[in-house]
């Protein structure tokens, strides 16, 4: 059980209400994409079901349970952002595995969970590397390796893919589709790329001024979008 449920969520920084009352459903196992003009509030919503913010008013549940003031890591999440600071000292492997060593994740464990994550993400040629030794994939790869060794239920990406090249967004479009698929853990992807939206989505949300202006699958966005500023995020002719 590791469905996302907000309600009513509202945020303000001062007077400036930034979130204004979402209420959202994320299946369990689902991928949910938000879209949604620069200062719209992606990033907010994203930080606050993290737990790295905290909400004015509303609750948010995780997996049925209300965590709307529990600490960001016993929520259960893991978030991948679009600036990877990956430790330029470390190989990938210590990468991988420095959060488990500081959580006290015995050696046995920690070379499992790594060896897992590395597996899943094709990154054991590159085990023994170092960050400065790496495409921009692979490190962004390393990223996700890090969020995935943490097994969470729930996976939370904030733009992941806008900073490298077309071509890599590409193959690694295809690399997270995979991994959802594999994993089967809810994904919430925040993301400009209408490419990625339309392909990666089971639903995608489209945010306007901290509102949800229009939910649905793709396929429903693009056939029914209800107005010009939907259409204009969905990519529909109009
Ligand atoms: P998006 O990710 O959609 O571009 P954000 O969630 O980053 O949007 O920001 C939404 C609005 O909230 C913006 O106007 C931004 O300036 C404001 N904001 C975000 N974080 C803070 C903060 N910590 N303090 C004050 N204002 C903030
Ligand atoms: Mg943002």
């Amino acid at each position: 059980m590791s469905g996302v449920t907000l309600e009513n969520v509202v945020k303000r920084f001062g007077d400036h209400q930034v979130i204004d009352g979402v209420d959202l459903h994320v299946e369990q196992g689902e991928f949910c994409v938000f879209v949604g003009p620069s200062g719209c509030g992606k990033s907010t919503l994203l930080r606050l079901i993290a737990g790295l913010e905290q909400t004015t008013s509303g609750t948010i549940a995780i997996g049925g349970k209300d965590v709307t003031r529990v600490e960001p890591a016993d929520r259960g999440i893991a978030m991948v952002f679009q600036s990877y600071a990956l430790y330029p000292h470390m190989t990938v492997g210590e990468n991988l595995g420095f959060g488990l060593k500081m959580n006290g994740v015995s050696k046995v464990e920690i070379e499992k969970k790594v060896g897992d994550a590395a597996r899943i993400l094709r990154l054991e040629p590159l085990l023994k590397r170092k960050p400065s030794a790496l495409s921009g994939g692979q490190r962004q790869r390393v990223a996700i390796g890090r969020a995935i060794v943490r097994g969470p239920k729930v996976f939370l990406f904030d733009e992941p893919l806008s900073n490298l090249d077309a071509e890599l967004r590409a193959e690694m479009r295809v690399e997270l589709a995979r991994l959802h698929k594999q994993l089967g853990a809810t994904m919430i992807y925040v993301t400009h790329d209408q490419v990625e939206a339309m392909t990666l989505a089971d639903k995608i949300v489209v945010l306007r001024g901290g509102r949800i202006e229009q939910m649905g699958t793709p396929i429903e966005l693009y056939q029914k979008p209800a107005n010009r500023f939907v259409a204009g995020f969905i990519g529909t002719p109009s």
